[in-house]
């Protein structure tokens, strides 16, 4: 290594949501990982705000959902307004905001910069990664012949480092209007600063020092003008269009006699465009006004030419004959809707791009900085898991093939939703051009399943045993080698409510140890753990106990065989137990000992076994019924880190669980 040089396994380029995810998986499982970012500081206010219920399951795994429930406001309702056949504009429908029993959680906002801290807390108790700000890369190469040599380091990247001008550029507050911060400076209507920026840098030569960084792996998360993407070059263009719809964002206190203001609305005008209320934190309320429209293809709106009173002024013509009015402005912001996907989402599998960087659409569903969140939560389990030498690289394949699918399923909705948004509303019914009541509840109805990101089901893979792999007879000798090794197939009829490529969903069980009710999802941290869920059934009866302890033993050397020596048994798959038989009719020692691990020192495990009873104080959560299992035989679950199912089978089908987990685990010494 030359002097100045550093190595690191994993480099992220981006410090938003989606790097800020992929940061906390390598915190997580204990990668050596920098993360750059251009900017100074991280957002403070503004810019996204909605957090679909998927993403705060995910939260929850990693420790901090909790701290988003309390702070932020819980959108219940969502009020759609239209006119009326004298065009003016009234309550036409309700609808729940989250679809009831999809998830534990609901749909809540909180603006971008708290779940960003939310995040670099959660790292900095981890581990010792910060997020490195006014750092960008300058220049980058890839040697593409080294990646598949897991000992190589087959990227080089120089970073720049900014001085504190360089990195905190003008807000354009006093020209554009009242507001404690506007947005535009990172809004897609202005101009991308990146080569500016580093012409700056090398000008004056004092911050701006440079260094080179080998990367075994590079995640670029640098958003919607993403340098990473751009210096692959060909085969990673953004596909699809830059649409002429322009929204204005306005967070302030409202000022108003329209009811619904604290209630989610989509208000349809008869002919003055649409307004979306948001209501948010700290008695705010956002608004997304659709502005008036460029002509297709035309030039963008003169960014100097958006004020909050430009954006306000346009809300008012939606909303009258309601008056708006405001004396307290957050933030605000203005951008012109792109709907784009990435080509390709990685390069030979060692330099990845996510979030916006791959995918960019309209705010309408909320879904910027869950889409892209996902994308590295999907990613980051991945590659932390082929760099600590669990992991076969194969798996990396399947970020791609996940991720761009999602993204694809995206950008149809967010155009067939925004047609219907942006349309104008239909007269009455024998008006065909315009857009129809029922037509635009409909597409909110059945838009909110796909924009609770509950709906992810990733298709049959390495990965997920969906489409039934290779069914043969487990040989006994517990050694899977080559021709051996299929896809487990497993059998989806045991678990009738258990997807196989949808996350685990969860019901609450009681530990059967201190009888404490839990959603049984919580258990299923994100740690890079895989996990085996065994579904014990009735353990009472004598001939189900004999085969849980039957299928310990056949469990243990499957566990073994994919755990170093030195680590405890539970470091690379824990299994959780689940019974349906009455808490009072048994004891944690009925079950086999792997099943509730000693540690030496600390003793049983006491938060492994749970069972599907009543609560004295929460109700019977009625698990088995929920999970679509039958009481009596129980079956077994197999789960990815990320909480997606990969495999389904019975309490007898250990051996093709192993031949599922031979498809991409490595053999531990
Ligand atoms: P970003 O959040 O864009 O993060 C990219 C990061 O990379 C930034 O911190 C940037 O400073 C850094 N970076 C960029 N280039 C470089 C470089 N060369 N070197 C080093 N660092 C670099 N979504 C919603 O759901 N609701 C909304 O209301 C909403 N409003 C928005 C308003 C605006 C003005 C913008 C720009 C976006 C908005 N979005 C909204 C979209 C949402 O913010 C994004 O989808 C989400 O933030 C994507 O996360 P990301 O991490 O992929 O990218």
């Amino acid at each position: 290594m030359a002097p100045g040089d550093s190595e690191v396994d994993v480099l992220i380029v981006g410090a938003g949501p989606a790097g800020l995810m992929a940061a906390t998986w390598m915190a997580r499982c204990g990668i050596k990982t920098r993360i750059i970012d251009k900017r100074g500081t991280k957002i403070f206010s503004g810019q996204a705000d909605g957090l679909q219920c998927r993403t705060l399951e995910i939260f929850d795994s990693f420790g901090f959902a909790d701290r988003v429930w309390k702070e932020s406001n819980h959108m219940l309702e969502i009020c759609l307004w239209n006119p009326d056949s004298e065009g003016r504009i009234r309550r036409s429908d309700r609808i729940p905001d989250t679809i009831p029993f999809i998830s534990r959680f609901q749909q809540v906002v909180l603006h971008q910069g708290r779940i960003e801290r939310f995040f670099l807390d959660s790292m900095k108790k981890h581990s010792d990664i910060r997020v490195e700000r006014g750092v960008m890369p300058q220049s980058m190469t890839f040697d593409e012949n080294k990646a598949e040599d897991p000992a190589a380091y087959p990227i080089e990247v120089t970073l720049q480092h900014l001085t504190e001008a360089e990195m905190n550029p003008d807000q354009s507050t006093s020209t554009n209007g009242a507001a404690k911060s506007d947005g535009l400076f990172r809004s897609n209507m202005a101009a991308d600063d990146t080569e500016e920026l580093l012409q700056r840098a090398a000008n004056h030569g004092l911050v701006g020092s440079r260094e080179t960084v080998k990367a075994k792996y590079l995640i670029g998360c640098d958003g919607a003008h993403s340098w990473v993407r751009r210096q692959l070059g060909q085969g990673f263009e953004l596909e699809g269009e830059q649409t002429d719809y322009i929204w204005g964002v306005l967070d302030i206190i409202p000022i108003t006699d329209f009811p619904d203001i604290r209630m989610r609305c989509a208000i349809h005008s008869a002919s003055s465009g649409s307004v979306m209320v948001i209501p948010r934190e700290n008695k705010l309320v956002r608004l997304y006004i659709q502005m008036t429209t460029t002509e297709k293809g035309g030039d963008k709106l003169d960014r100097s030419n958006i004020t909050p009173k430009l954006i306000l002024e346009s809300a008012q013509r939606t909303m009258k004959p309601y008056k708006l009015d405001y004396e307290y402005c957050d933030w605000w912001t203005a951008y012109q809707i792109g709907q784009r996907v990435g080509k390709s989402f990685s390069k030979s599998t060692r330099i990845f791009l996510a979030g916006d960087a791959v995918h960019t659409h309209s705010p309408k569903a909320g879904q910027g900085m869950n889409v892209s969140m996902q994308d590295t939560y999907n990613l980051g389990w991945k590659i932390a898991g082929v760099i600590n030498g669990t992991l076969d690289r194969k798996v990396l394949g399947t970020y791609e093939s996940e991720r761009k699918m999602i993204a694809e399923q995206l950008i149809e909705f967010d155009h067939k939703f925004s047609r219907l948004f942006s349309g104008r509303p239909a007269k009455d019914v024998a008006d065909e051009a315009g857009i129809s009541m029922s037509e635009f509840k409909e597409a909110f109805v059945k838009g909110n399943l796909f924009a609770s990101g509950v709906a992810v089901d990733y298709d049959a893979s390495l990965i997920v045993a969906k489409d039934g792999g290779p069914k043969e007879q487990s040989d006994g000798t517990g050694v899977l080698n080559g021709d051996k090794r299929g896809r487990g197939a497993g059998n989806k009829e045991l678990a009738t409510n258990i997807k196989i490529g949808q996350r685990f969903p969860s019901y609450q069980v009681l530990n059967q140890a201190d009888a404490r009710p839990w959603p049984f999802q919580q258990f299923l941290k994100s740690d890079g753990r895989f996990r085996i869920i065994v579904f014990a059934g009735n353990i009472v009866s004598p001939s189900q106990k004999s085969l849980v302890h039957q299928l310990a033993k056949s469990l243990e050397p499957l566990t073994k065989r994919y755990t170093p020596s030195s680590k405890p048994i539970d470091s690379r798959i824990e299994i959780l137990t689940l019974h349906s038989s009455k808490r009072h009719d048994v004891e944690i020692f009925d079950f086999p000992e792997l099943l509730r691990p000693w540690t030496e020192g600390e003793g049983w495990d006491y938060w492994k076994i749970f069972v599907d009873d009543e609560s004295y104080h929460e109700g019977d959560g009625r698990a088995y019924e929920g999970y679509g299992v039958d009481k009596e035989k129980g079956c077994l679950v197999a789960a990815r880190p990320d909480g997606y199912v990969g495999w389904v089978g019975g309490l007898e089908d250990v051996g093709d669980l192993e031949r599922w987990f031979g498809g991409f685990m490595k053999v531990q010494e």
